[in-house]
């Protein structure tokens, strides 16, 4: 009899909860290219950000990078997403963590920074990605203003996403959706090397 009666009251509450989830799918009905950040201290948003582009792919968009941070080519994303067409623009010198030479970063950023604005400007690309984005404003390299202009004026339908810790307060206000990865703990903290197919 409990059993029965708890199995019912498990498909009131179901019942319910659908009521409520198919209110607000019909509730959204508007179309439009979105912005998203991902950003915190743990790890996750590149990841997220080249998931989500691995999504796009697989639906047939156009998809076009910028990293905003001095890249290896033989980081997996790119050995994946390249062949399949997707674009990308990645700092061949400048920006790093040791970096000392300010003039030289911000030439790096800037040069990075033009194709992004010029993806930007494309309603042939669906989805923009922006790694990394978070510290060349936070670094003063790029005119913040520009960038978020930037964003704002692009194709309606097109979305964007941007990476990295520290995000810019203007540019959380404006996003659509934004996530925050919270480090619980990191591998590199107990000795482990970070590794290929794991961190790049
Ligand atoms: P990922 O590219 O793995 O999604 P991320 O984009 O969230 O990471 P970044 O700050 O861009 O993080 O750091 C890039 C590199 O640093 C990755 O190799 C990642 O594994 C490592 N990393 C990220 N978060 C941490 C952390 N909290 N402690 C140590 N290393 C980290
Ligand atoms: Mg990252």
């Amino acid at each position: 009899m409990e059993a029965r009666a708890n199995t019912d009251r498990h498909r009131q509450r179901q019942q319910k909860l659908k009521e409520q989830v198919d209110t607000r799918v019909a509730a959204a009905t508007e179309q439009k290219g979105v912005l998203i950040v991902f950003t915190g201290n743990g790890k996750g948003k590149s990841t997220a950000a080249f998931g989500t582009a691995t999504r796009a792919v697989g639906h047939g968009k156009t998809v076009g990078v910028a990293q905003f941070i001095k890249g290896q080519w033989d980081n997996g994303e790119y050995n994946t997403l390249q062949p399949l067409g997707v674009e990308f623009h990645i700092m061949g010198t400048g920006f790093t963590w040791e970096t000392q030479d300010r003039e030289a970063d911000i030439q790096a950023a800037e040069a990075v920074w033009q194709e992004g604005r010029r993806m930007l400007a494309d309603p042939r690309y669906d989805l923009v990605v922006l790694d990394e984005l978070t510290y060349m404003l936070a670094y003063h390299y790029l005119d913040t203003l520009d960038v978020i202009a930037a964003i704002v004026n692009r194709p309606e339908q097109q979305s964007v996403i941007v990476t990295g810790r520290g995000c810019h307060t203007q540019l959380l206000e404006l996003a659509d959706t934004v996530s925050e990865v919270r480090p619980v703990k990191h591998a590199f903290d107990s000795g482990i090397q970070a590794q290929a197919g794991i961190d790049w």
